[in-house]
């Protein structure tokens, strides 16, 4: 009989899911005690090169696996993709200042103490996957040529207690999409994690190459990472109150007006590769402008569409989403960076400027300046930089994280810089 094994992950500064394994028999022990785990391997980039490190080759770390994301999902042909996710820690038990998954925990709590509220959350995803015969967008024989891979896909999900609420052959070539219904903040994060590596293996065991690159070709349409968002008081939805600017309440107003302020120094952390910003430009259906829009898919925080009719049931449908990101941000860090600015908009009580409802690409940058309204940086490089000037954000970190995360997007982006167009799309198809 073989031997069944298991890792323990994190998902890390690249967006990527790393860790250790060892035997299923050996799960409990390896929960009361963790794995060992290496500081600089935060610095290992999603092309495996190895940005500058605070830590060298010093240090020790203990990642601990939580129990309740344990999963052991059934893949086409017959093998088992089984892990947990976990946090990292140092060796006195304090959560270690890279710990992506840490972070979103504490960014949750400065939030709570903010609000006195939950989040929840949940991340849509496109991906690419290749294999059909290519038949139209959102149609019905492309969706039958996928339909064995997504069957494998709920299958493999269901075992993971995840039940997606629905499945696309999205708009762009080869291009799919799948949602999940909203969960607490932080399980929504580790849902986003599993996603990705149960599409990616469910693809693998049919021989299939799935991919969330944000951008697989500069003429084609980009895969997004939507986060969508919403404020609950316990059980009672606080998003919504029809006498409030835009139909937000007073908390989810401000809650917008922070991320929309932070929004340059955020989108280092939810677009994070080097073409991530690519996607981000006017018509291409993701998001361009620092704008709240309603059923606007050009906005970067849109005010989604209500399809039930009465009030209590509106009120708990009412949800914004992030359109910003792409899945070179790992979920944590991408969810932090939201809580973390919409926080700073909670303590200062701001409110959010009123939705736009224009194409914004056409107007002056006289008007544009005029109502506050400002491009997304047009590349990860000023990302970083406007990341690194933004004293408050900055300060909702552990002091040495922005720069070691800015240290090591800035070496990714070095290994890709000499790189020509067709073999950058490609190595982030690769990778992602
Ligand atoms: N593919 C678009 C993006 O890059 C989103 C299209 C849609 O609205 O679903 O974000
Ligand atoms: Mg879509």
């Amino acid at each position: 009989m073989t031997e069944e094994l298991l890792m323990a992950c994190t998902n890390d500064f690249s967006g990527l899911t790393r860790g250790k394994g060892f035997r299923l028999s050996d799960l409990d022990r390896k929960i009361a005690s963790g794995i060992g785990w290496t500081p600089t391997n935060v610095q290992i980039t999603c092309f495996d090169t190895i940005a500058d490190s605070p830590y060298g080759a010093f240090g020790d770390l203990v990642l601990r696996p939580d129990s309740d994301t344990y999963l052991c999902a059934p893949l086409p042909g017959g093998n088992k993709l089984r892990f947990l996710l976990g946090d990292i820690f140092d060796l006195d038990g304090n959560p270690w200042e890279c710990c992506t998954r840490g972070l979103l925990k504490a960014a949750l709590t400065r939030f709570r103490e903010a609000s006195g509220l939950d989040l929840h959350a949940t991340f849509e995803h496109e991906f690419m996957l290749p294999g059909g015969r290519g038949s139209g967008a959102f149609s019905l024989q492309g969706f039958a040529e996928h339909q064995a891979f997504a069957e494998a896909l709920f299958e493999a999900l269901a075992s993971a207690g995840i039940s997606p609420d629905s499945f696309l052959r999205e708009y762009g070539p080869d291009q799919m999409e799948i949602t999940l219904p909203p969960a607490p903040a932080l399980r929504a994060a580790d849902e986003a994690v599993v996603v990705r590596e149960i599409v990616r293996a469910t693809a693998n065991a049919m021989e299939l190459h799935a991919t969330f690159s944000p951008l697989c070709a500069p003429d084609i349409v980009g895969n997004g990472v939507h986060i969508h968002f919403s404020l609950w008081d316990g059980d009672l939805p606080v998003t919504h109150a029809p006498s409030g600017r835009d139909g937000l309440s007073a908390p989810a107003s401000a809650f917008v007006a922070g991320i929309l302020d932070h929004l340059n120094a955020v989108s280092a952390l939810t677009a994070p590769s080097a073409i991530s910003f690519l996607r981000l430009v006017p018509h291409r259906w993701s998001a361009a402008f620092n704008n709240l829009g309603a059923l606007d898919r050009e906005a970067a925080i849109r005010i989604c569409p209500l399809t039930e009719t009465e009030f209590a049931a509106r009120a708990r449908q009412f949800n914004l989403e992030f359109r910003a990101a792409d899945a070179a941000a790992s979920p944590y860090l991408a969810l932090a960076g939201l809580v973390s600015a919409g926080t700073l908009g909670l303590e200062a009580d701001l409110r959010a400027a009123s939705s736009t409802a224009e194409d914004l690409s056409l107007l002056s940058s006289t008007e544009l300046d005029r109502r506050g309204l400002r491009r997304l940086p047009d590349s990860l490089g000023s990302a970083i930089t406007d990341f690194l000037a933004d004293a408050s954000l900055l300060e909702t970190f552990p002091s040495r994280t922005p720069g070691i995360y800015a240290a090591h997007k800035r070496s990714e982006l070095a290994h890709v810089e000499e790189m020509a167009d067709a073999k950058r799309f490609a190595a982030y198809a690769q990778t992602y």
